[in-house]
């Protein structure tokens, strides 16, 4: 598989906490790669590194072929632009010449790229409207309008949906994915909406506490039995020694609830219930969401 990302023992610390702790992330071309994690767990530092702005206190990177340690030397720092916390505008000036002062700042000199740039982000009537008056959907698009110029590969944006309305979370994502389809760019995102980050993500990566815990594709997603089925009992402790009779995997939710890694009906376990007097309170079989992948893996079952 080609990388557009691959980090290799990224270390961050500020003083003597560490904030990274030696990170190996990899990121397909092409992917919609999802950073997932709790506030503070390290998401914006390492968008931060990967990004340039944040020296890492060891470990190296390489994008798109190059290497973090060769950079510096090679000038080779088109080809991917990040959005870190909010986009950054001249705030006074208007869209268009926001547009043309990042054409400058990227050495792109000719600007027939920018309203191409602001029909694809539908800011082509707001070329004279000033940033600070742009509703905040509309900022997001244009920061990644400005991403683009350069014709960046990849596309670094940390939580890009933050504070939007529900009308503003879907335009972002569809021009992610139209973003993602139609020119390849490759994209990393962090959010905490998990579910908002579902819709869009093609590979996730969960980290906690600067630790990359986990991480898996959607393919991967699907087949780590994804489905469970959700079993309420009178007898839930003598239940579970039947399911390690059965070695199958299970976890316990709650004290009314245990959760089996395996789609179970109520005819296959009934025999044994009744035979061991347990009674069925209820029973159902869900698909795994990734919230719930989320939680486990944060309350470290399968860190
Ligand atoms: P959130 O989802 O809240 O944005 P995050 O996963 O992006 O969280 P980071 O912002 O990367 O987390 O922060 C990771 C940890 O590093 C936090 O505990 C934060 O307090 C600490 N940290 C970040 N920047 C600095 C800094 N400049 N100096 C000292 N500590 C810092």
């Amino acid at each position: 598989m080609e990388y557009m990302l691959e980090t290799k023992g990224i270390v961050k610390k500020y003083g003597k906490r560490v904030v990274l702790n030696g990170i190996n992330v990899k990121v397909p071309k092409g992917a919609v790669y999802g950073l997932i994690g709790p506030n503070g767990a390290g998401k914006t530092t390492l968008m931060r590194v990967v990004s340039g702005l944040s020296a890492p206190s060891s470990g190296s990177y390489v994008i798109n072929g190059i290497s973090s340690t060769d950079k510096k030397s090679s000038k080779a720092d088109t080809g991917f632009s990040a959005i870190i916390e909010k986009p950054a505008f001249y705030e006074g000036v208007s869209v268009y010449s926001n547009m043309v002062a990042q054409c400058d700042i990227k050495g792109v000199k000719n600007y027939d790229c920018i309203m191409d740039l602001l029909k694809l982000v539908r800011l082509d009537r707001e070329t004279t409207t000033k940033a600070r008056n742009l509703s905040l959907g509309m900022k997001q698009r244009l920061g990644i309008a400005m991403a683009l110029v350069g014709d960046a590969e990849l596309v670094i944006l940390d939580e890009p949906m933050n504070g939007l309305d529900p009308e503003g979370i879907i335009d972002i994502r569809n021009l992610i994915l139209k973003l993602n389809k139609e020119r390849g760019i490759t994209f990393i995102i962090s959010s905490h909406i998990l579910d908002e980050l579902s819709r869009v993500a093609s590979v996730y990566g969960f980290i906690r506490n600067g630790n990359l815990v986990k991480e898996i594709d959607q393919q991967q997603l699907h087949e780590q039995g994804s489905v469970y089925t959700s079993i309420s009992t009178d007898n839930n402790s003598l239940l579970i020694t039947i399911l390690d009779k059965k070695n199958l995997k299970y976890s316990i939710e709650d004290n009314d609830t245990v959760y089996v890694y395996a789609e179970l009906s109520a005819e296959e376990i009934m025999p044994e219930l009744s035979s061991n007097n347990i009674k069925l309170k209820s029973i159902s079989t869900n698909t795994e969401s990734l919230e719930s992948i989320y939680l486990n893996i944060m309350k470290g079952e399968n860190a």
